[in-house]
């Protein structure tokens, strides 16, 4: 047995688990589950709950075989679960293809962020699930089943199996600059939301919540696409960023994926931190909200009635575009939505009570909070606001009767 991590990524969730596994073959995994009484799959441990915990056993992927295979024909790739963005992209790259989008940072495993519907931003860019053509995984008994197309399946958060390979979809590789620009009165939204949000294949616009301003927007272009409408020194009255930025203030730019419109490959410029530094802010606790596309300036709006609430325990605030799509336990479940994205300080205490006004404040758009972030959403709220839940608890007894796969998390979200 090796030592288990333990903590997450941001160490406000102590692992319980009272065993960890880290095979480093399919049969060793499969032997691991179907001799654990429960069990639960670690990613990179970046989300900020508990759900990565496990009463029983908790195993790693990470140590399977980081096997990439390439259809070029199909633009389908088999990937192994455990493999970070960061290792999977330059070598889909090699090969003259592309994931369609990224998350904000490439350290994520592909299995544990799809699984959450992780997401990056763009209005025409689904989340990174949506990439899922099909999946391979051990089922309670160490039995191997893949499946194709499955859309109740995709996002599962870790309750029907160990996810050993995902089949994702690819396009042709491309090139990608980004942009930041600073200072943009938040009622330039009011009217210009759409435009602001069209204005490149990814964008992302950050606000500390301590003046009704954007305190940076970040716009990432592909190359392959028309250039963004007017010139680039009177874009709205925002002005572009003299020198790198980090979106954290006070955090290093070096961190951060290169600006100032100098091209480069998809996966170098997608998300907006390196690989093999610290993301973020590093010390942080994080929750985010997804609603109806429709809704969001009125629900900016209601946030800006309380951003001196806010202001205080955030380190930053990002607003996002994600596109529908149609898996069950998506947050972007058949809804175009915006995210509102918080960077908090990293302090339960002053945390928490902040993150309960804001849902409250956010209530009427019933917003989803993101599956692997920090939330006080009551439970049977939260499971209203999925129509296909019924489905998915289906799918969990098919896949695990005895419920091996259950934890404390998926007692209080799913099952209830
Ligand atoms: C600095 C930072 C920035 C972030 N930025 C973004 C962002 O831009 N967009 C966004 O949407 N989210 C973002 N997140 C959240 C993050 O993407 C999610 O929490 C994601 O799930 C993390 O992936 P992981 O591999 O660390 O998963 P883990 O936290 O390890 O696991 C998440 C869930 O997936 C399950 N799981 C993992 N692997 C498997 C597997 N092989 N088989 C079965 N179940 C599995 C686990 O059991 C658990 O339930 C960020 C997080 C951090 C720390």
């Amino acid at each position: 047995m090796i030592a288990r991590p333990r903590t997450n990524w941001a160490g406000n969730v102590a692992f319980a688990a009272p065993e960890f596994r880290r095979p480093s073959t399919v049969p060793e995994l499969q032997a691991a589950v179907a001799r654990a009484g429960r069990v639960r799959v670690l990613g990179t441990g970046h989300s900020f709950n508990d759900m990565a915990d496990s009463p029983g056993a908790q195993v790693s992927v990470a140590g399977l075989p980081p096997e990439v295979s390439v259809d070029s024909v199909a633009r389908v790739a088999r990937v192994a679960a455990g493999l970070s963005y960061a290792e999977l992209a330059a070598r889909l790259d090699a090969h003259g293809f592309a994931l369609r989008n990224l998350a904000s940072l490439p350290h994520i495993s592909v299995a544990g962020a799809t699984a959450t519907a992780t997401h990056g931003s763009g209005a025409a860019n689904q989340n990174l699930a949506a990439a899922v053509a099909g999946l391979t995984l051990v089922t309670a008994d160490g039995d191997l089943v893949e499946l194709t197309r499955a859309d109740g399946a995709v996002v599962h958060l870790g309750a029907l199996g160990a996810v050993v390979r995902l089949d994702l979809e690819l396009v042709p590789s491309f090139d990608v600059s980004q942009r930041v620009y600073e200072d943009l009165p938040l009622d330039t939204l009011d009217d210009h939301f759409a435009d602001v949000m069209a204005s490149g294949y990814s964008v992302s616009l950050f606000t500390d919540w301590r003046a009704p301003r954007l305190t940076q927007v970040w716009i990432k272009q592909r190359l392959d696409a028309p250039a963004p409408a007017g010139p680039e020194a009177s874009w709205f009255t925002a002005t572009p960023a003299p020198a790198a930025r980090n979106p954290v203030p006070g955090a290093s730019p070096d961190a951060c994926t290169q600006q100032l419109g100098v091209p480069g490959r998809w996966y170098d410029r997608l998300p907006h931190f390196r690989p093999g530094l610290r993301p973020s802010a590093g010390d942080e606790l994080q929750s985010e909200y997804l609603l109806p596309v429709a809704h969001a300036i009125p629900a900016l709006h209601a946030l800006n009635e309380i951003r001196a609430r806010l202001a205080p325990a955030l380190r930053i605030c990002e607003i996002r575009l994600i596109a529908a799509d149609r898996l069950w336990l998506s947050t972007c479940y058949r809804q175009d939505s915006v995210a509102f994205h918080f960077t908090w300080i990293a302090d339960p205490a002053a945390v928490l009570p902040v993150v309960t006004l804001l849902e409250r404040q956010l209530a009427p758009f019933a917003p989803r909070p993101h599956w692997g972030k920090v939330f006080t959403t009551p439970p049977e709220d939260l499971r209203a606001r999925y129509e296909r839940l019924p489905d998915f608890l289906d799918l969990m007894r098919r896949f695990d009767p005895a419920g091996k796969f259950r934890n404390a998390y998926t007692a209080r979200y799913l099952t209830g």
